[in-house]
């Protein structure tokens, strides 16, 4: 009797008891907790066969991408985000036109962002002018607004070049005595020079000397996801190229607004800045 039991029990574990009608969709986030800064993978997992899926999350837009028999999509946290509870929303069209919309809620805490000091010779702090990275990032977000359909990152990402971390991303810069804005990338000392291998497989959209951030270089990894380079001294891969994980894309430098040779590797998720570490530590 308790074996018929034990058999019943252990059989209702693996009957999907939450696909009745009214719940056909399931949402799973990974992490669950939403860090300042860091991004949170969503997956819809459905019974039913849908034919689109977006989502929304303090006000960032996202689309969600079938993998397998899911939907998958990813959304950044702003590093200014109010601590709190915050609804992520799924907007699901189904395969016979009809609209419905699920919701979970997500936790967002705090991330510490120390502070972290350094001076610029006057020759570089000249090219902090807002008009000249206004106009420079104006035309760098353009390609970060474009949203390729295919997912072409695999796996974790690697580091473009492995060494000590000079600043860390959100960190609260204070330039020559002043407080400036929080730092949008990972700084790594390398010296002038040095090799950056692309982190995971990508393809050119854009390949630039600019004034503020130097020499630079912009991957898109598909999917609404970006990784930024800049101070390079040298661009070795061009628009339109496509590289694999670990190929040579330039060498690094220490143009523009730099206070030592270095590189900032910035990652973006739906044109929003986000903690490029995180994707070396876990996949997404
Ligand atoms: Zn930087």
């Amino acid at each position: 009797m308790i074996r018929t039991l034990l058999i019943l029990f252990v059989l209702s574990l693996l009957t999907p008891a939450g696909f009745c009608a009214e719940q056909s969709f399931d949402l799973a986030v990974y992490p669950t907790v939403a860090w300042q800064g860091k991004v949170v993978a969503v997956r819809l997992i459905s019974a039913e066969s849908v034919s689109e899926v977006s989502g929304s999350f303090l006000g960032n837009k996202f689309n969600c991408y079938r993998s397998g028999d899911d939907y998958q999509g990813v959304v950044g946290v702003p590093i200014d985000q109010k601590v709190g509870h915050y609804d992520l929303k799924l907007f699901i069209t189904k395969n016979d036109g009809t609209k419905t919309e699920i919701s979970k809620k997500m936790k967002v805490w705090e991330t510490r962002f120390p502070f972290s000091r350094f001076w610029l010779k006057p020759a570089r702090n000249k090219l902090r002018a807002r008009n000249i990275i206004n106009n420079e990032w104006a035309e760098i977000e353009q390609v970060l607004q474009v949203e390729g359909q295919e997912k072409l990152w695999q796996g974790k990402f690697s580091w473009p070049v492995k060494a000590r971390v000079s600043q860390g991303f959100g960190h609260r810069e204070i330039i020559n005595g002043k407080r400036a804005g929080n730092h949008r990338g990972l700084d790594i000392a390398v010296i002038s020079g040095t090799k950056i291998i692309a982190p995971n497989s990508a393809k050119v959209v854009f390949a630039k000397r600019l004034k503020a951030f130097g020499g630079t270089l912009v991957l898109d990894h598909g999917q609404g996801i970006h990784t930024l380079y800049f101070h390079l001294s040298k661009l070795i891969a061009k628009v339109g190229d496509e590289v694999g994980k670990g190929e040579l894309i330039a060498l690094s430098g220490n143009s523009g607004i730099s206070s030592g040779a270095h590189l900032h590797w910035g990652m973006s998720a739906h044109n929003l800045r986000v903690d490029p570490l995180q994707w070396t530590k876990y996949e997404i």
